[in-house]
Formats: structure tokens, sequence, C-alpha cells
């Protein structure tokens, strides 16, 4: 540990002064895009951490940057497609600039076929590397700017977490916390275990400090992010477990609130439950994906889970918090998935009437047990089954928030809509549009609930 922090020390101070030796702008200028999920998100914004201790700032402006990076994802085929078509333009910036250094990291890369594909068609790629060295960034890019070839570092994980790295938040008001990576789950369809390596939680001492310094700073939500959140913990000789992680975080002093995702739903326990509804500062959410409506796909998907079971769960999470808003991940047109199986996914969303859902047609990705599974059905059918979904999950959407029309509620002013009214959050997760001064972003207010708009309504502040 120590003579990793020598190194990254090291790496940190030669990078500066060879990118500013070299760079168009003094200091040098990143530019930096994440795609895909929250946990990304975090390590997005652990490299922007380093960046900035390298010396670098921040644009905007691709044309304007010393130094592009997309952190990738690999989760659907057309995430993919859109880093590749955003790389093959950056072709003409480097032709332009062939000082700029391009880079790409993150779970697409951490793919021996994808590293294959950029190291044979995108020889402008400088450097690339994977989920489980993003500590060795410096050094790499070090490496890069000196040894006069292309840098590629994909290897697996060693098992370790790094802790200490810097961070550079993206916002003020809401900060992501990962409790711990990698997934142990191996769902059919899912590259993640694959790129992200087996599951590691982060030592509880170390997370408690870090919600108490997020406090601190001023954030008013702090969201804990894991593939299976539930299982926080497992495997660690004397660890706290997930429900014991949120009782302590949740005696930090302060006014805010705790998220968490993502729950699966083999491991969501009673426990859980009741700490959601006796914790303070927890929000009365739960993001509980069901994937699909039909027991034999749930088995065909290795989900763990049958839909009574899963409707047991929600049922017990509704009778603990009354106000508990559900969520969901659901995909459509997984291999051979008929339109009768495709019809209990959509009684599942009836009988349930989630608040929202996110939802994916089945993309096939390399490596994976579905990958192999025989897909006859055309991928116009499954769009078409999509929007018959989308438009069920609608009508029940609209449902829910008129019933909010009148209601006065307290929401977290989370910032600008486009329009210039403020942007605020109820701890439920339904987002409210009100007309008021931007200073009040990052403080909670009451909003009386005016117009319903599907999924957004709009109120005004109330006194309270
Ligand atoms: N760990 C989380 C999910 C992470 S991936 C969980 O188990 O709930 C986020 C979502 O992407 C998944 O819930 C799933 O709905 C979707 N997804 C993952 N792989 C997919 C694939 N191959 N095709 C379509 N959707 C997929
Ligand atoms: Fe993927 Fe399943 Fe792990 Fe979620 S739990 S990341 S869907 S393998």
């Amino acid at each position: 540990m120590v003579n990793e922090e020598k190194e990254y020390v090291n790496y940190t101070e030669m990078v500066t002064s060879i990118m500013e030796a070299r760079s168009m702008s003094s200091p040098p200028l990143a530019y930096t895009h994440t795609y895909g999920c929250q946990g990304n998100v975090a390590d997005g914004e652990i490299i922007n951490g380093m960046l900035s201790e390298m010396g670098f700032r921040f644009t905007d402006d691709m044309q304007k940057a010393d130094f592009i990076l997309f952190n990738t994802c690999a989760v659907r085929e057309h995430a993919e497609d859109r880093v590749f078509g955003n790389v093959g333009a950056l072709k003409h910036i480097k032709r332009k600039n062939p000082n700029t250094v391009i880079a790409l990291c993150g779970c697409m890369v951490q793919q021996e076929h994808i590293a294959e594909k950029i190291r044979r068609s995108y020889p402008h790629v400088d450097l690339v590397f994977g989920t489980h060295v993003i500590k060795h960034f410096p050094k790499l890019l070090f490496e890069t700017l000196t040894g006069g070839q292309r840098v590629f570092e994909i290897s697996g994980s060693d098992g370790t977490i790094a802790e200490n790295l810097p961070l550079r938040r993206d916002g003020t008001v809401k900060a992501w916390l990962p409790i711990m990576y990698g997934c142990n789950n191996f769902c059919s369809y899912c590259v993640v275990p694959y790129v992200r390596g087996r599951e590691r939680s982060r030592r509880s001492s170390v997370l408690i400090k870090e919600a108490e310094n997020i406090i601190k700073a001023g954030y008013k939500e702090i969201t804990l992010l894991g593939q299976n959140v539930n299982s926080y913990g497992a495997n660690c000789e004397g660890e706290l477990n997930f429900s014991e992680l949120i009782r302590k975080m949740d005696e930090i002093e302060g006014d805010f609130l705790i998220r968490f995702m993502t729950s699966h739903p083999k491991d969501c326990t009673e426990e859980l439950i009741d700490t959601i509804a006796q914790c303070k500062h927890t929000a009365h959410h739960l993001h509980l994906p069901f994937q699909a409506g039909s027991n034999r796909i749930l088995r065909e998907m290795n989900r763990k889970y049958t839909i009574e079971r899963y409707i047991e769960i929600v049922e017990a999470a509704r009778r603990a918090i009354p106000d508990l808003s559900i969520t969901s991940d659901v995909i459509v047109g997984f291999p051979g998935e008929t339109y009768e199986e495709f019809s209990e996914t959509l009684d599942v969303i009836r009988r349930v009437k989630f608040t929202s859902l996110y939802t994916f047609i089945y993309s096939a990705r390399e490596g994976t047990a579905a990958a192999k599974m025989d897909d006859p059905i055309p991928y116009e059918e499954k769009s078409a089954w999509l929007r018959e979904l989308l438009s069920v999950q609608e009508e029940i959407a609209a449902e829910r928030t008129a019933l909010m029309v009148g209601q006065v509620v307290r929401v977290l002013v989370e910032g600008e809509t486009k329009s210039g009214d403020l942007s605020c959050r109820t701890s439920n997760n339904l987002i409210v549009e009100v007309k008021g001064d931007l200073s009040l972003v990052g403080s909670f207010i009451y909003a009386e609930i005016t117009e319903a708009l599907n999924w957004i309504l709009r109120g005004k502040i109330a006194d309270m």
C-alpha cells in the first residue's frame, strides 16, 4: 500500500511536467465522458480526481482538449456502438492535433475482443485501460507519454480494493458512494461479472468515515452503490451486513437522505425492509429489478427467485412502508421468450404498479450463457412488445401521479430545469418541478402538487 501510494504520487508529478511541456494549453485541458451506470460515474469521479491532481483543468470542448477519455459501458450492444461511433469521430481531432492523447477505459474495453478491435481498427487511440487498474492511471498515462507506443492494460482483478484515491465529485447535492465492486451472480444475459470481477466489499469503517465527510461537505443525499448491495459484507469475516451498514450511517448527524442501488430480490431480507422503515434518513424508495414475469424465463436468466417470491417481497415492503415507491428493471425478448411469457411481465407490471421502469430489449453479450441460446424472435417484434409494455406503464404512472395532486410533499431541490424552474425529488423518487429561487438548490423544501404530467409533477412552494 505504502509503495503504491508512492508510485501514485511520483507518476502524478511526472505526468504534470510532461503534459505541461507538450500541451497546447497551460494548464493542460482534459475532456472526460462517462457512459453507463452510477458505478461507472463513480469511477469517472476518481479518474477526474487524479487528472485534477496531475494539474489538468477540464473542458466541455473536445477540440480544445489535450487529453480525451471515454469511460465506457458494456451492458448492451447499443452502448458499445455509441462509443465506437464517437471514438471513430476522434480521428479528425487527432489529425488536427497529433499531440492530443486519446484514452478509453471502463467495462467495454475490459473485454479482450473489444481491446483487440481497438488495437486493430482504431490506431488513433493511445491508451486503453480496464476496470481493475484505475489506481495505476497516472503511471499508465506516463507510459503512454514517454514509451513511444500505445499502452493497453486490461489485466483482471487482484481481489484488492484501492482506497484513498482522489475524487472530483460531479455534483454538490447528491454524492455516490460505492460500497462494493464486482458481482457473483452470473445472470445468464449479463456481462458485468466478466468485466467487473468477483464481489468485493469495502470496509465499513472506511465507508462510514466517507459518509460523514460527504455530509460535512454539505451533500444532502448519499447513494450507496453496488451490483447487489444486499450481499454487502458477505464473505468478510466480522464485517457488518448491509442493513447494519445503513443503520450506522443513519446515526450520522444532519438532514440528508440515504438511497441505495441495486437490490437483488434473491437477497432482499425482512431485515432490510425493517431498516428502511425504521431509519430516519433512508429514502422510501426501493429499486428492485424483477427482469421478467415468467418463472421459466427467470430460471433461464439464473435469477434465483420466482415471481411469487418477488411479489411477496413487494407486499411485505409495502405493508412496512406504505408510501414506498418501487422501481424495477425489465428485459424484453430474452432468448426463447414467447409472447405469452412476455404477457406475464405485463401482469406483474399491472399488479405491482411501479413508480417507474427501466426497460431494455435483450442484447446478446459475448461470453455470456444467454448469447449461446436460440433467439428466434426478430428485433422488430421485440420492439413492438416493448411499446406495448411502455403504454401499460404509462397509464399506471399517470394514475399514480394523478393521486398526488393536492398533496404537500417534502422534496430535495436537486438543480435547475431547462426552463429555469427548480427540479426537486421526493424521498420516494418522484420528480417535482416548482418555481423558485436558485439559492434553494441543495435544501429540503415543501411543495404542494398542483399538476401531474405522466411521471413528472408540477407544484408550488408551500410554507410549513
Ligand atoms: N446488478 C443489477 C443490474 C445491473 S445492469 C441487478 O441485478 O439488478 C442494469 C440492467 O441492465 C439490468 O437490471 C438489466 O435489466 C439490464 N441488462 C443487463 N444485461 C442486459 C442485456 N444483455 N440485455 C438487455 N438488458 C440487460
Ligand atoms: Fe448482472 Fe445479475 Fe450481477 Fe446484476 S446481479 S450485475 S444483472 S449478473
